[in-house]
């Protein structure tokens, strides 16, 4: 299939990459030069501008943007997408956005007569490259099955969550519960070692008793625990401190549009606010464990 791809930073430049090996041809855009040239090495064609990508000869354009800004502005702007692309296009963005910014699009592009979903993914950097993405998908059956065989190329587990804006609902829903899982993980980590215990054994007695979860179990916070976590070098890599400061602010706002209290996802979001602003933005987001322990955990 000809695909238009705009967005190859961290997560679009792999899933890009997860096209062509799947023997689509892309055409591509990206504000960053040396994004764009990493793909058309890999054999993609460099569009000049979002005008020109719409204009080409896609059927379908996906979008991997940083925020609800850079996706209204690709989509909505004075030469953006909908200004230029024909009906017929299918249009798929996977940036993570409020629901509410997800809807507005989406509205805008029916009003268009193009079929649009939102699609943001959790799985990371990682999951990216290895085409094993967690999608989330809002809008129409019928335009998640076309959305389908695509999806598949760099997912694994592709969901259908309800109407436009509803991947965004699941993707803020879960990950305020990372938020707060990492946080009381960190929190109890650090209370058991405080009183003495070894934190394997502990890690070890909370996964196999009713305190388990992901954050537990699989990302455990405490260096030196689980020997694949950010934790156990340095955390680096991983989901950002900052990424997850973003997600949290979309949680948040989406809560108040709605009038729902998130008590813990507000204080999730002014600790998370806090660390990143001790300089610790870039850092993995389980190095949050660092607000109850001091620096100690290098
Ligand atoms: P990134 O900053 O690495 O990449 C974004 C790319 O968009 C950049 O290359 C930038 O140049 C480009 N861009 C920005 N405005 C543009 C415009 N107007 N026209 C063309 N290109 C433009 O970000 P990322 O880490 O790839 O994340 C993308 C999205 O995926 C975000 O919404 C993020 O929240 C979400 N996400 C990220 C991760 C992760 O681990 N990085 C995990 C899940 C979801």
């Amino acid at each position: 299939m000809n695909i238009g791809f705009i967005g190859l930073g961290n997560m679009g430049g792999p899933m890009a990459h997860n096209l062509i090996e799947a023997g689509h041809q892309l055409t591509v855009f990206d504000l960053s030069e040396a994004a764009v040239s990493g793909l058309v090495e890999a054999g993609a064609s460099a569009a000049p501008g979002i005008a020109a990508l719409a204009q080409s000869n896609v059927e379908l354009i996906i979008t991997m943007l940083p925020a609800a800004q850079h996706v209204k502005a690709v989509y909505l702007g004075e030469d953006g997408l909908l200004a230029h692309v024909a009906p017929t296009v299918r249009l798929i963005d996977s940036s993570t956005i409020d629901p509410m910014s997800a809807r507005e699009v989406a509205a805008a592009a029916a009003e268009n007569g193009n079929r649009m979903i939102d699609a943001p993914v959790s799985g990371g950097t990682v999951g990216a490259a290895a085409g094993t993405l967690t999608f989330m998908v809002g809008g129409e059956q019928s335009d998640f099955d076309a959305a389908l065989p695509i999806l598949q190329n760099m997912g694994k587990n592709i969901v259908h969550c309800g109407p436009a804006g509803n991947g965004q609902v699941a993707k803020v829903a879960n990950n305020m519960l990372l938020a707060i899982s990492m946080i009381g993980t960190a929190e109890a980590m650090n209370l058991g070692v405080s009183l003495g215990m070894n934190p394997k054994v502990l890690a070890g007695i909370i996964n196999t008793s009713s305190g388990r979860c992901w954050s537990s179990d699989t990302y455990n916070p405490y260096p030196g625990v689980i020997d694949s976590a950010p934790a156990s070098r340095a955390y680096s890599g991983g989901f950002g401190t900052d990424l997850m400061l973003k997600d949290l602010g979309l949680a948040t706002e989406a809560a108040r549009q709605v009038r729902q209290p998130v008590l813990l996802g507000g204080l999730a979001q002014q600790l998370y606010q806090t660390f990143s602003s001790q300089g610790n933005g870039g850092l993995d987001f389980s190095a949050i464990i660092k607000l109850f322990s001091g620096d100690t955990h290098e």
